[in-house]
């Protein structure tokens, strides 16, 4: 049997990858989403019915189907990244900072970062190895022992600018090397649905923003918008590291090269039977890579939007990408593209009847 074909595929080609090259040199901290949101109002606005910037931030975008019977589903990518927040000036210009999302400490040390909207540099520096007692090597270093050093070179820096690692998009080979592939790729993702929106939905765009610390504006999202489904797109950890001990690696979390991650449950959400099923089901007709994502821990927009209202069925689905919260993560263009590929068959053939489906 061959596989039948969507009616239209689109692809990851030269200009999508600039367009994440942007989204992911900017700097969109967790209620600091500005930057990001700028690009994607002009990506989005020459395609949507309508766009909004709601109170809290969010990009709400509504683009209309046509015929009869059109389910509204809601599309979610967060715009916000990790990162850090000025909280105190130390004087000879070093400033205190928290960190902002999820992030390991153990990785901070001797990172260069950029500061505010105008991304001053700094550094986050510690004692040279050179004076560093043995033991002390051993142990990691707090939080409140850490500082961000301008060198003197920053006057301008405030208590609340925030900063994110300072490192450049690259692409190598068939990989992508950058900061904020969680989740500028799914915002890339959401840019090109926009852009090329099925007619058989209403398609209800939520470029969103403080998911980084509990999905606050998927919550006000998914109220306005009062959707009937939605998925929540996103970028979620790889864990495929060669094997170091006997120990590691048992479990595998996700793969690069192994095309979108499915999500059956995270420590947010269990997802609704019948769109893991569309998705599953979807992707072998057209043999499209994916992979299930190992249930557990971590979260998505999805989290919060699957309890708005009376309940609103949700599902996630992600590009994998290594290091994620670190200076640099790693993503594939393949797994970016059957992402793409999968979510637009995936919309293509929604109809009502999949909520009337058995769970
Ligand atoms: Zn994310």
């Amino acid at each position: 049997m061959t596989p039948e074909k969507s009616k239209s595929s689109l692809r990851i080609g030269s200009s999508q990858i600039r367009l994440l090259e942007r989204l992911c040199n900017a700097c969109a901290v967790s209620g600091d989403e500005g930057e990001v949101r700028k690009i994607v109002l002009e990506q989005v606005k020459p395609h949507a019915d309508e766009v909004k910037v709601d109170a809290l931030g969010n990009v709400l975008v509504t683009r209309l189907g046509a015929g009869e019977g059109r389910l509204r589903v809601m599309l979610a990518a967060h715009m916000d990244e990790v990162g850090f927040m000025l909280t105190a000036e130390d004087g000879e210009g070093f400033y205190r900072f928290d960190t902002v999302g999820g992030m390991d400490v153990r990785a901070l040390v001797g990172k260069a970062v950029w500061i505010g909207r105008e991304h001053l540099p700094g550094v986050i520096g510690a004692k040279p190895i050179h004076m560093a007692e043995k033991d002390e090597l051993k142990r990691v270093i707090a939080l409140d022992a850490l500082r961000i050093d301008t060198g003197l070179g920053n006057k301008k820096l405030k208590i609340g600018d925030r900063a994110v690692f300072a490192t450049n998009f690259a692409r190598h080979g068939p990989s992508l090397h950058a900061k904020a592939l969680d989740n500028r790729l799914g915002v890339a993702t959401l840019v090109e649905l926009v852009k090329h929106a099925p007619a058989n939905i209403d398609l209800l765009a939520a470029f969103t923003v403080q998911e980084e610390i509990g999905g606050r504006g998927a919550r006000v999202g998914a109220f306005a918008l009062d959707p009937h489904l939605a998925i929540a797109i996103d970028s979620t950890p790889a864990y495929d590291l060669p094997p170091a001990e006997e120990r590691e690696n048992l479990r595998y979390n996700t793969r690069l090269g192994g095309g979108p991650a499915i999500y059956v449950a995270d420590a947010g959400t269990l997802s609704d039977p019948r769109l893991i099923r569309h998705l599953v089901t979807t992707a072998e007709a057209l043999s499209i890579p994916y992979q299930m994502r190992q249930p557990g821990g971590g979260g998505t927009d999805a989290g919060a939007i699957h309890q708005q209202r009376a309940g609103i069925p949700s599902v996630s689905v992600s590009v994998p990408g290594r290091y994620a919260h670190t200076a640099v993560s790693i993503a594939r263009i393949s797994d970016w593209q059957d992402t793409l590929s999968l979510l637009y068959a995936a919309l293509e053939r929604l109809t009502p009847v999949l909520l009337s489906e058995e769970r």
